[in-house]
C-alpha cells in the first residue's frame, strides 16, 4: 500500500521524526500522505495475560471447547514515536478487579493476570524506559484495553469521539459497559478524543484517520462492539500490511464467515448488533480485496500462536 521508502524520502522521513506530530494534534485536520512514507515501521506483539473461556463464546455455534485467548496489545516504532495500540492488563490489574465485585468479574471472565505480563514490566525486555511511549491508540475502552494507561503517564491518549462521549456515564454505566473508569480517571488531561467528521473513507470503511499523514498508520472506525471502536491498518515500507481488528473481530471466523460471537459474550456488554455485523463484514471485503493482508483479530488463540512474539517484530 505504500511504495518503498526512496533513500531522500527516509532521510526525510529520519529529520522529520523529530519534529512530526501525529496530524491529530494539528488544528488543520487530517490530510493523508503529507509526509514522506517512514523509513522503519516495526510491530511488536505482546499479550498482557489471557481469558479463559469457551469456543462458542468468541463464535455463535462454536464447541464448548474451553480456550485460554490473549489479551493483546501492540507497541510499534515509528520514526516519530514510539506508540501503543491498546494497553492491555497494566500493573494495577489487582487492584482494578479487588472488592467483591471485581473479583466476581474476573472469576466470571476467567481472568488469568501475573504482574510480570504488564507492558510496563516486559518494555525492560528492550530496555525502553515507559516515558518514551509518547502515543496511545485505544481500540475502545473495555478493561481488558485500557489496563494500562497508568503506566505511561507521559503518553497522550487517542480515541474516538464517540467511544469517549459514550464513557461518559456514572459507576452503574462504566459497570454495565465493561469499562473500569479509574484505568483512565487518573489524568483527563491526556485524552484527545477525535471525532469521526475530521476523518475520510477509506476502502469501504466511513471514516478513517491517517495518523502522521505518511500512510503508514490508518485507524479505520469499525463501531458495534463499543460506539466507537478503532481498528488499525499499518502499512510497512517494505509493502506488507497488518490489520489489527482490535475486537471488531475477536476470531478469524467471526469475520472469515461472518460469525457473530457466543450469546453471553454479545449481551453482557452494551452494544450495536446491527453496526458489529457492518464492520465485521467491511473488515471480510477489506481482506478479499487485499490478498495479501495478514489480520490479526482481537482475541484469537489459533492466530496468536503462529504470530511472531515480543522481542521479535514485523517490519
Ligand atoms: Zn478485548
Amino acid at each position: 500500500m505504500v511504495t518503498g521508502a526512496k533513500s531522500i524520502a527516509s532521510l526525510l522521513a529520519f529529520v522529520l521524526a523529530f519534529f512530526v506530530s501525529p496530524t491529530f494534534a494539528q488544528d488543520a485536520g487530517i490530510v493523508p500522505l503529507t509526509n514522506p512514507p517512514p523509513h522503519t515501521l516495526h510491530l511488536y506483539c505482546l499479550s498482557t495475560g489471557s481469558i479463559e473461556t469457551r469456543q462458542n463464546q468468541l463464535v455463535a455455534g462454536g464447541s464448548w471447547q474451553k480456550v485460554s485467548v490473549p489479551v493483546p496489545v501492540y507497541l510499534i516504532r515509528h520514526p516519530a514515536a514510539w506508540i501503543l495500540f491498546d494497553t492491555g492488563y497494566g500493573s494495577q490489574t489487582k487492584s482494578d478487579f479487588s472488592g467483591l465485585l471485581g473479583k466476581l468479574v474476573s472469576f466470571f471472565m476467567g481472568i488469568r493476570w501475573q504482574p510480570e505480563d504488564s507492558v510496563l514490566a516486559q518494555l525492560k525486555k528492550i530496555h525502553l524506559p515507559p516515558e518514551e511511549i509518547r502515543f496511545i491508540l485505544l481500540s475502545h475502552l473495555h478493561s481488558d484495553h485500557a489496563g494500562g494507561l497508568r503506566d505511561f503517564p507521559r503518553a497522550t491518549v487517542f480515541l474516538s469521539q464517540a467511544e469517549w462521549e459514550a464513557a461518559q456515564g456514572g459507576r452503574w454505566s462504566h459497570f454495565r459497559n465493561g469499562q473500569i473508569s479509574r484505568q483512565w480517571e487518573t489524568d483527563l488531561r491526556r485524552i484527545a478524543p477525535i471525532s469521526d467528521r475530521r476523518g475520510f473513507p477509506y476502502q469501504g470503511f466511513d471514516h478513517a484517520h491517517d495518523l502522521f499523514g505518511d500512510g503508514s498508520l490508518i485507524l479505520l472506525s469499525t463501531p458495534g462492539h463499543t460506539p466507537g471502536h478503532w481498528s488499525l491498518l499499518l502499512n510497512f515500507p517494505s509493502g506488507k500490511s497488518i490489520l489489527l481488528t482490535g475486537d471488531a473481530a475477536w476470531t478469524k471466523e467471526n469475520y472469515q464467515k461472518p460469525a457473530r460471537r457466543g450469546f453471553l459474550a454479545r449481551h453482557l456488554t452494551r452494544h450495536d448488533e446491527t453496526k458489529e455485523w457492518e464492520s465485521l463484514v467491511k473488515i471480510r471485503k477489506f481482506a478479499e480485496d487485499n490478498p495479501d493482508l495478514m489480520v490479526i483479530p482481537g482475541h484469537d488463540p489459533a492466530v496468536w500462536s503462529t504470530l511472531k512474539k515480543f522481542p521479535e517484530y514485523y517490519k
